[in-house]
């Protein structure tokens, strides 16, 4: 049987909206045979994930996503076949999620001024025992008939310079890629075109993530055009890093992105899955 992989994806665990196993179930219903659980800042969803993986017969590639930054600017370094229980990768994890809860609470504190009260509970609400993300900050304001759309409650509320925004200095880059390998596990650059970076910088932070000890870069993600392939494919080439592709599915309601769902790669690319012992 043909292997389909989806290397990115987000479980309740973070600010997905489907628990591990029914992620796992609807990957499967997807054609998906190797599926990466890479929830932000926390491997917590990846024991659920593997026990449903094993009854249904997919693989699960246990991942997360780890919160950076390079040079002031913020990124995403997603981790491929991170040992979970590994000790320093979790005293990081938690470390970040310190950082989450405190921005959250300067998130709302934002949002009352604004004469928005109570957003953080209901956020919390909605988290669980999740770290609290923009994203439930944004359904709650969805909710309660801000915005409109997801996209319309970011750029209102929660990017930068807007009310329910806070900056965190998120750990250094090259840290998050030392937890990830010291994980035994592959760093890679998510999603390189969602930062707003020229391509000047992209190019300096490719250079100073391999240096790092940076493996991969995402060549197709669920919202990647033909254009950002390309250009996500030189990148790779340039700086000799194996291409990742993972569609970052979140949610049902956001149909336009799904579980095993990206364009295609150029063919000439070495596939991040042949570093990962368990799938190559
Ligand atoms: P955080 O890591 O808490 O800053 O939250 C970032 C998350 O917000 C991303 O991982 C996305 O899941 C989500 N996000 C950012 N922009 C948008 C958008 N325009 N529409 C929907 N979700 C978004
Ligand atoms: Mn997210
Ligand atoms: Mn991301
Ligand atoms: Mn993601």
């Amino acid at each position: 049987m043909s292997r389909i992989y989806d290397l990115h994806s987000h479980s309740t665990a973070s600010d997905g909206a489907l628990a591990p196993a029914q992620l796992v179930q609807r990957a499967l219903a997807h054609g998906v045979t190797h599926l990466a659980l890479t929830d932000h800042d926390t491997v917590a969803g990846i024991a659920e994930a593997r026990g449903a993986a094993s009854h249904q017969g997919l693989v699960l590639i246990p991942g997360v996503e780890i919160s950076a930054s390079w040079s002031g600017r913020h990124l995403h370094i997603v981790g491929l076949g991170v040992e979970p229980d590994q000790p320093a990768l979790n005293q990081a994890l938690e470390h970040i999620q310190g950082l989450r809860a405190d921005r959250a609470r300067r998130m709302d504190e934002g949002l009352r001024r604004r004469g928005i009260e109570g957003v953080l509970e209901s956020a919390r609400g909605l988290a669980g025992d999740a770290p609290v993300t923009r994203t439930h900050f944004a359904r709650v304001l969805l909710q309660r008939g801000y915005g409109g759309s997801m996209d319309r409650v970011f750029r209102h509320f929660l990017r930068r310079g807007k009310p329910g925004y806070a900056r965190v200095e998120w750990p250094a880059m090259a840290d998050a890629v030392d937890w990830i390998r010291g994980a035994g596990g592959i760093a890679v650059l998510a999603h390189p075109f969602g930062y707003g970076l020229t391509r000047a910088w992209l190019r300096r932070i490719c250079e100073a993530f391999v240096d790092a000890g940076g493996q991969g870069i995402e060549v197709a993600t669920g919202t990647s055009s033909a254009n950002m392939v390309s250009a996500g494919a030189a990148l790779a080439r340039r700086f000799g890093l194996a291409a990742s592709w993972g569609s970052d599915f979140h949610d049902p309601a956001l149909p336009w992105i799904e579980l095993g769902r990206m364009p295609p790669i150029p063919e000439d690319l070495q596939p991040v899955w042949t570093l990962l012992p368990e799938t190559a």
